[in-house]
């Protein structure tokens, strides 16, 4: 074998050498030494970077949150993108603390990567460096045909429902006038739900190879999660299954006894949908009480995760842009005033926070710097400005959505589409279980119209790689819309001619 490996440590300012180790890519998983922990140190964090010899920039970088005891993560390879040479790293019970910050394609013909890893603690730095080396062309082919042959893409992202409940009326959601009935999923069937998409991911990565760095599932479809009298069970049950727990939630029901919910259920992420910027958007929303009482919420939830110690809980502080958008609102943001208004002053709060709680590990975020000059400026269809506030928690600007537009402005009407393509993927990507158990492959289908099959008597696997959802997928590569759902949140927004 022509690869090989160097591994070079300093750890409290001492260098050493640790004897070689020889990666070969060609494995769905490979074990990794991690890079000792910096000594007297607690938690660290863990930065990977991928490059090749020659580049200067990283083609990839991750971030997780370690504990000192940890030695040893896992590799994963993932061929289907990035010239076929992308992996990915897997930490398992160390979720990220911060996102992949950069990634970019390996140029065609590189022969090796270059993984390094770097382990921050507060008495330094210690740092492994390995070459990785595909086995040989026969095995990289091997493999790439096994991945060129599926007919079935896999699911990347998970929703399930837990409830239809919600105690707000936001304007620009459908949410308020919803026809399914109101309910709340049973733990039996949560427990159902969770234990099928947690096999379907784990024979997924042992097939192919593949993983997300988390096994996200999302906690909503519609709905307020936290509504759930049984949040914590459910939460439970899915971190037990291997999920990684996302909830949603409006803030409105961040009490101390709901805080202290949040963190007893172990959840991997939490967004904090605030959407508006004052009062009147506020009460347009449906919510009592003063923006200020909401706002208190949140600044109590990350004090007491700062409190606790909960740095692995990634928190994202939402707002919803609605400059040159079709989405009806008051109080959306609308300059890049409200933007920086809202940076400064979640910002300070972090800040303070950090300032009684100190923190391990190094606490200043990154800005994207080219994103600063015109913090709206949009790119592509989905686009979002995130602005990291402190670690793991970041201000979220996001696209405006109308539910694909279900939600139509006053003054406006639809004119649907049959051509077009779904401009997230998401048939190719995202399943939508709803609070009975039935699927969709869109999140945006909140009246549960496609209704695919039901996950509570079928497998993942039976119903997204049914004759129906394959049909759905060659039509739309062919750039036909067959789903009405797809039809309408295609289409486009003209004047309405009647008054
Ligand atoms: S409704 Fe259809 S086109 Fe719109 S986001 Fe969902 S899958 Fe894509």
């Amino acid at each position: 074998m022509n690869a090989y490996s160097s591994i070079y440590t300093r750890a409290g300012g001492v260098d050493f050498d640790i004897p070689f180790k020889v990666l070969t890519i060609g494995q769905e998983t490979l074990s990794v030494d991690l890079p000792p922990a910096p000594v007297n140190t607690g938690t660290s964090r863990l930065v990977a970077t991928l490059s090749s010899a020659g580049f200067p920039q990283p083609f990839a970088v991750w971030e997780f949150e370690i504990s000192p005891s940890r030695t040893a993560g896992r590799l994963m390879v993932f061929p289907k993108h990035y010239g076929q040479r992308f992996l990915l790293l897997d930490h398992w019970n160390s979720v990220p603390v911060g996102h992949v910050h950069q990634m970019a394609l390996p140029p065609a013909g590189t022969r090796a990567l270059n993984l390094t890893l770097y382990r921050y603690g507060t008495t330094g730095v210690s740092s492994a460096r390995y070459w990785l080396q595909w086995a040989g062309d026969s095995e990289r082919n091997r493999r790439l045909s096994a991945w060129g042959s599926q007919t079935v893409p896999p699911v990347d992202w998970f929703y399930v429902e837990l409830t239809t409940h919600c105690n707000l009326a936001c304007p620009f959601c459908p949410s308020k006038d919803l026809k399914r009935p109101r309910e709340f999923m049973s733990i039996e069937n949560a427990e159902t739900l969770f234990s099928k998409i947690s096999a379907y991911l784990r024979l997924r990565d042992a097939t192919w190879g593949y993983t997300e760095t988390r096994r996200m599932v999302f906690l909503h479809v519609m709905g307020e999660p936290l509504l759930h009298p049984k949040f914590v069970e459910c939460v439970t049950l899915a971190v037990k299954s291997g999920l990684a727990p996302a909830l949603f939630t409006n803030a409105t029901l961040l009490t101390e006894e709901n805080i202290a919910k949040i963190f007893a259920a172990d959840l991997a992420h939490v967004t904090v949908s605030l959407n508006v910027v004052d009062q009147s958007g506020f009460s347009s929303l449906g919510a009592k009480g003063h923006i200020d009482a909401q706002h208190r919420r949140v600044a109590q939830f990350l004090s007491e995760r700062a409190r606790r110690g909960v740095h692995r809980l990634h928190v994202d502080i939402q707002y919803i842009v609605s400059d040159g958008r079709s989405i009806s609102g008051n109080g959306l943001v609308r300059s890049r005033q409200q933007v920086w208004d809202c940076y400064r002053k979640w910002m300070l709060l972090t800040q303070s926070i950090d300032d009684e709680k100190s923190h391990p590990v190094d606490p200043q975020p990154v800005i994207p710097l080219e994103r600063l000059a015109n913090p709206l400026a949009t790119e592509g269809s989905d686009s979002s400005l995130r602005l990291p506030l402190a670690v793991g928690i970041d201000l979220v600007m996001k696209s405006g959505c109308s539910f694909g537009n279900a939600v139509i402005p006053p003054g406006m009407r639809l004119v649907t589409t049959r051509r077009g393509k779904c401009p997230f993927d998401n048939p190719q990507r995202q399943m939508a279980v709803f609070v009975d158990g039935s699927v969709s492959f869109c999140n945006l289908d909140y009246e549960n119209s496609v209704k695919l099959g039901s996950l509570l008597d079928q497998s993942v696997e039976e119903i997204w790689g049914s004759p129906r959802m394959q049909k759905i997928r060659s039509a739309m590569a062919a750039g036909h819309v067959t789903e009405r759902l797809c039809q309408r949140c295609l289409g486009h927004l003209v004047p309405s001619l009647t008054p």
